[in-house]
């Protein structure tokens, strides 16, 4: 029977965390079958014993979560072509590993670690490509049958038969063609019984279905081998689409070295999953308004919410080229989306950023929180930046000083500053009242930097920060008076 259901899947292997990019696979993936009303799997592909990481499944899952990208059938969530996780499903592959043996599609290999090494010396002294000879090819059946008796190793390989030409037609790349000699008699079946890559993958993107295979095209050079495992096994050859890689700015794949991969270091950082999927899907595609709307003046369309990214994604306008990821790129999106918060998803969200806040209302942290996210990016950031309000920071009494300064009038400036605090109440302890105030009182200043400096310096401890008068009105009249109290013992 025909599937005409779309079902796409993501099929990351559990070694390490969930990458960026990693991230965006799923994401295109989720988007192309949400579009056409069909289903997204998970599938977790951990035969590689070598590289497992037993934390690495639980970064995928929360990873997805956070990112709101919700799979229909996967681990922990049974569907009717489970278990979703590789190494659960080991006599499947061995099944078919043998049915393609049985049909003289694949065959027992016997060569040992020591034989194939020899036999890669021996090509790269004759400067030849290093490839499996295909001695065990020969072998009788005889032969195979005392080996498989004496309880030899062995390992299954495919059978690339010579001179194919092998094409596809990639929905991101393409026409695409291979010929058969580029490639290797492929293990498929290892000799501890787990299945490589490209067996499981083939066996699993079959019996679950898949209807549309969607990755990055770092797998481009083994789908002629999956596509002759499907012709094999006499079944259906599903759609490809070869995502573009993401890169560093310097145009090289996008790795740990040239900063944050990990979706969870973003998490971490105070990112918005929203600004976070909506940069990812403009990684690689865009929404390409018609040349007669743009010569209108009219932009592209930047924010997408998921569900308009639903909407609107196309897999068929992938960019084949590799799409930079930039962070100042990420970080714009971060802080539309932080400027859309309402104050009280504002401070829940910022809350785990926060020192302690005992003494400080909602309503004053509020106002701290506001004043900084036009200024940061992050959540992370935020909380960064408002640190001083909790705890004033070490500082040198140098900072106290504008321009050329000298102690003594620094002095005069801070008890001039500590004398109008005094002398407002609290209930004109307003940054717009206090702001009248100070301004008036800097007209006896040679500048008004003199007043001013000086006091925004022993407000916040740092040479940066919001004006003196929105500070002031934060930390109210007591807490201002301490600072500025401290600021003049520092000069004296
Ligand atoms: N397990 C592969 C990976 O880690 C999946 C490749 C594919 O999607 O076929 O990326």
């Amino acid at each position: 029977m025909k599937n005409t259901t779309v079902r796409t899947r993501f099929a990351p292997s559990p070694t390490g965390f969930l990458h960026v990019g990693g991230l965006r696979t799923a994401l295109y993936s989720y988007l192309f079958a949400k579009q056409n009303g069909g289903r997204f799997i998970l599938r977790l592909e951990d035969t590689d014993l070598k590289r497992f990481v037993e934390s690495a499944a639980e970064a995928i899952y929360s990873g997805l979560k956070w990112a709101g990208i919700e799979y229909d059938e996967g681990p922990g969530k049974d569907g009717p072509f489970g278990p979703y996780i590789q190494s659960q499903r080991l006599e499947i592959y061995k099944k078919y590993a043998l049915e393609l043996v049985k049909k003289g599609a694949a065959y027992y290999c016997f060569c040992g670690e020591e034989t194939l090494k020899q036999m890669r010396e021996e090509q790269a002294a004759r400067k030849l490509a290093p490839k499996y000879d295909r001695r065990c090819r020969k072998l009788s059946k005889e032969e195979i049958e005392k080996k498989l008796e004496s309880g030899a190793p062995y390992v299954i390989r495919m059978k690339i038969p010579q001179g194919r030409k092998i094409e596809f037609d990639d929905i991101v790349r393409g026409k695409i063609s291979y010929n058969s000699d580029e490639l290797d008699d492929q293990v498929l079946l290892k000799s501890d019984g787990y299945p490589t890559y490209h067996l499981a993958v083939v066996v699993d993107d079959h019996l679950m279905q898949i209807s549309h295979v969607t990755r990055t095209e770092e797998w481009l050079p083994s789908t002629p081998k999956h596509i002759l495992l499907y012709e094999y096994l006499g079944w259906e050859i599903p759609r490809f689409a070869h995502l573009p890689l993401l890169l560093n700015t310097d145009k090289t794949k996008m790795s740990k070295r040239k900063g944050d991969v990990a979706v969870e270091d973003y998490i971490k950082k105070g990112y918005l999953p929203q600004a976070m999927i909506n940069y990812l899907a403009l990684l690689g595609w865009n929404p390409g308004l018609s040349p007669e709307v743009l010569a209108k003046g009219e932009h592209e369309q930047e924010m997408f919410s998921m569900q308009e990214l639903i909407r609107n994604f196309d897999l068929h306008k992938v960019h084949k080229a590799g799409a930079v990821f930039d962070i100042e790129k990420l970080n714009w999106f971060n802080s539309q989306y932080l400027r859309k918060f309402s104050d009280e998803e504002l401070l829940e969200k910022t809350r785990p950023y926060l020192p302690n806040t005992k003494d400080f209302s909602n309503e004053q942290i509020i106002r701290m929180l506001n004043l900084e996210k036009e200024r940061s990016a992050t959540l992370a950031a935020i909380g960064e930046s408002v640190k001083f309000y909790f705890n004033l920071p070490e500082y040198e009494s140098s900072l106290l000083k504008w321009k050329d300064m000298a102690d003594s009038d620094i002095k005069k400036s801070l008890e001039t500053s500590r004398e109008i605090i005094s002398q407002t109440d609290e209930q004109s302890f307003t940054s717009q009242k206090l702001s009248e105030v100070f301004l008036e009182k800097a007209k006896g200043f040679k500048n008004r930097g003199e007043l001013l400096w000086p006091l925004r310096a022993s407000l916040s401890g740092q040479k940066f920060s919001p004006p003196p008068f929105d500070i002031l009105e934060i930390l109210g009249k007591g807490k201002s008076s301490e600072r500025i109290n401290a600021a003049i013992e520092k000069i004296s």
